[in-house]
Order: structure tokens, then C-alpha cells, then sequence
């Protein structure tokens, strides 16, 4: 296991859209104990495999008390969401910025394992939000991109350094 360098805002390697995962092997193995390790000791609740410049679609979610920790997912598709409200978030690769995110609490997820499982799970509160997060940036997207035109422009100067 390594603990891998962090990717942060505004670079454009966070931009770019993850692939599928086709092959699980020793390498894909190694991505994800190495998520773990670089998520342990952050603070954080989760991590994605772009995060760490690796295009695949994998994610790891490692919340205190949850007795499936640490959750794996990989190539994961959300079936359904509700109980919808508005969530403060940050993120490990836009240090300093906190927002709230209007997300669901909710939620059902398809995603396979380690050995290419297809597992559902029914999510909620922090685990829906994590998974909701990480799932924004195998797709490119940040969850800055989710505030409001107002807040944004607050933080308009911080982004700009951060
Ligand atoms: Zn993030």
C-alpha cells in the first residue's frame, strides 16, 4: 500500500471523465488499497480514483461507526434518490472551501466489487453524500460546480488561489 499525492483544484486532470473498469486484476487491487491508505489520516470520508490521477471509475467511502467500512465501489450507477436537502461539503482536493450542496440522502447505488460483484446497497445521510461526491469526480465535475452563482462568486477570489 501507498499513500498517493492528492490532486488539487484547478487541475485540469480533475476535469476529465473516468473510465469503466473492464479488467480487475492485481493493479486494480493496488488502486483501491491505495485509496484507503491515502484517504486513512485526511480527515475525510472519501476518495476517488481521479483524485489521485488514476482514470478509473473507483471510489472509496471510510465513515467512523459505519460497520461496512471501508465501502468499495467501482463502476457505480445510482438507481434512485430521495430525501433530497442541502449538505455542507468540502473537498480533499479543493482544501479550504466549504459549501453547502443540495443532494439526495437517499440513495440506491449498482456498483461491483473488488472481484467484479455486482452488489446494490441502499445509502443514507453521510454514506449517500459521499457516494454522491466522489461519483461527481469520476464524471469531471467538482462540487463547487453545485453552489450557487452567489456563493461562488464569493468565493470567486479563494477559488482562483486555491
Ligand atoms: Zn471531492
Amino acid at each position: 500500500m501507498a499513500r498517493l499525492e492528492i490532486i488539487k483544484y484547478p487541475d485540469p486532470r480533475l476535469r476529465r471523465q473516468a473510465a469503466r473498469v473492464t479488467v480487475f486484476d492485481e493493479s486494480l487491487n493496488q488502486l483501491v488499497d491505495d485509496l484507503i491508505e491515502t484517504l486513512s489520516g485526511t480527515g475525510s470520508l472519501a476518495l476517488s480514483a481521479p483524485q489521485v490521477g488514476d482514470l478509473r471509475e473507483v471510489l472509496v467511502v471510510d465513515i467512523p461507526d459505519d460497520e461496512l467500512r471501508p465501502r468499495v465501489y467501482i463502476n457505480p450507477e445510482i438507481l434512485g434518490k430521495s430525501a433530497w436537502g442541502l449538505v455542507e461539503e468540502s473537498c480533499l482536493s479543493i482544501p479550504g472551501i466549504v459549501g453547502n450542496v443540495f443532494r439526495a440522502t437517499q440513495v440506491r447505488v449498482r456498483a461491483q466489487d473488488r472481484d467484479g460483484q455486482v452488489v446494490e446497497q441502499d445509502l443514507e445521510g453521510m454514506n449517500a453524500v459521499c457516494l454522491q461526491h466522489e461519483m461527481d469526480h469520476l464524471a469531471g465535475k467538482l462540487f463547487v460546480d453545485r453552489l450557487s452563482v452567489f456563493r461562488r462568486l464569493l468565493l470567486r477570489g479563494k477559488l482562483a488561489a486555491a
